[in-house]
């Protein structure tokens, strides 16, 4: 089959490599000239595979007050025309109970396993053998101040044991001495929660390096700087999307990942899809120079301020915030100034690089569904598929999502049961 791939984000890229792997012929489109450029370019580089709890969970009901009233509060929202926002936000909250938190976490944490085990498998093709993407074992540690969450966190631990996840629940002290860097921390720390085999890796070379791969495999088309305008459709079926003012592209299936702008498509397609743009920020510091300890080898979360940071190569990704704010892309100073302040607090002896010109802030884009679980399979739409919705998650979910949706399209039975990961009707 001749199947185009909508999106070159992570989820695109991934879902090329699968299909051709299938024995498929792929085009790969992007508004961009390359690949991994939207919100897989500067996210916060983490596959945490056993942190995949949904953002929509009872505790945001409680939390609520802080979230709108609180100077440190890691999410915003303002309010839009666009009936798009009321629509995923009252799903979101209808979301929010403690069975539905579970069943999401379950079926995350199934998908996650997945994706680790596929990404092992990538790794060792010898056809990417080149493929330098700062890939590490780093473990990951997220921290807490409250008492409140902290115990809630050893709730899901004991929770996510049955599921498979291996933690270590510690307290303070023990996670100093984890990672000494967090030594000169200027927060009272009630615990964390340690993850030894978390993996870390910079998405964005992760993208560039396996579209570089493709080019070179018979069957395979990359275009880029080509902006798709629209869907040709007859008798529910796509035939066709349109490039640009004039160009149309036929294939005999097309699977959608363009990300945030996946909800667009849709509704030229003719159907709704809950996608809906969480905006995040990231700032990279370089730490070529310092002492070893200024700045943590493991992958840390403050889970309060919701920042993550990752250490990549010589460099410290910083990244956080949650906003509904709709597509604006502008970077204000106050986002990265949270940053700044949060990794202060955290890592002092690194700060001096704060001053740094070269912090390349970044603003991101996640495509998130309102449960938290990506959409993957069959739409309503005859010929067009669905790889889209993987909220915070896209970089930790990508190879396991493109596996399963390259096993429906070869008529293969896929690895999961893939209730769970379709689209509502
Ligand atoms: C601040 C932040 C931190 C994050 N941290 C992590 C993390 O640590 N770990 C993790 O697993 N995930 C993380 N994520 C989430 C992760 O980055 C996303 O889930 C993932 O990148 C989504 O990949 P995607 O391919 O679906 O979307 P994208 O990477 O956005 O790709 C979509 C592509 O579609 C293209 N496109 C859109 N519309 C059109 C059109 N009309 N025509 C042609 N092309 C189009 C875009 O140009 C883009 O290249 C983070 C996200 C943010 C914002």
């Amino acid at each position: 089959m001749h199947i185009c791939v909508l999106g070159a984000g992570v989820i695109g890229v991934t879902t090329s490599y699968y299909l051709l792997a299938a024995g498929h012929e792929v085009t790969l489109i992007d508004a961009q000239e390359g690949a991994g450029l939207g919100a897989s370019y500067g996210n916060g580089a983490q596959l945490s595979y056993s942190y995949v709890a949904p953002l929509a969970d009872p505790s945001v009901w409680t939390k609520w007050p802080h979230y709108l009233f609180s100077r440190h509060s890691p999410l915003t929202m303002k309010p839009t025309p666009d009936a798009a926002q009321w629509t995923w936000l009252m799903q979101f909250l209808k979301a929010c109970n403690a069975e539905r938190a579970r069943q999401t976490t379950v079926s995350l944490l199934q998908l996650a396993y997945l994706s680790r085990r596929e990404m092992t498998r990538l790794r060792a093709d010898p056809a990417l053998e080149s493929l330098d993407f700062q890939h590490r074992i780093a473990g990951k540690l997220v921290m807490f101040t409250e008492q409140a969450s902290f115990e809630a966190a050893r709730r899901q631990v004991e929770f996510q044991a049955h599921h498979g996840s291996r933690q270590d629940v510690l307290d303070a002290d023990a996670c100093l001495g984890l990672e000494p860097a967090l030594q000169s921390s200027q927060r009272d720390w009630a615990g964390g929660v340690y993850t030894a085999d978390e993996e870390v890796g910079n998405c964005a070379l992760f993208c560039q390096g396996l579209l570089n791969a493709l080019r070179s495999k018979p069957g395979f088309r990359f275009r880029g700087g080509a902006a798709v305008t629209g869907a040709d459709m007859s008798r529910g079926q796509l035939n066709a999307v349109r490039i640009g003012r004039n160009e149309k592209l036929e294939a005999d299936a097309f699977v959608l990942t363009m990300g945030a702008g996946s909800a667009g498509f849709a509704r030229q397609a003719g159907f709704a899809l809950p996608v809906y743009p969480l905006k995040g920020y990231s700032i990279t510091l370089g730490l070529a120079g310092l002492n070893e300890h200024a700045a943590p080898r493991i992958s840390i979360t403050d889970a309060s301020r919701k920042i993550v940071y990752a250490r990549i190569g010589d460099d410290l990704r910083v990244a956080g915030r949650v906003e509904l704010v709709g597509h604006d892309k502008r970077i204000p100073e106050r986002a990265i100034e949270e940053l700044k302040s949060g990794t202060t607090a955290l890592f002092p002896q690194a700060a001096g690089r704060l001053a740094s010109a070269a912090l390349s802030p970044w603003a991101g884009f996640r495509p998130a569904t309102p449960t938290g679980l990506p959409v993957i399979g069959p739409s309503p739409v005859k010929r067009l598929y669905l790889n889209t919705g993987h909220g915070g998650l896209g970089w930790t979910l990508a190879c396991g999502s493109a596996s399963l949706i390259a096993r429906q399209l070869s008529g293969e039975r896929p690895e999961l049961d893939m209730e769970a990961y379709q689209l509502a009707s």
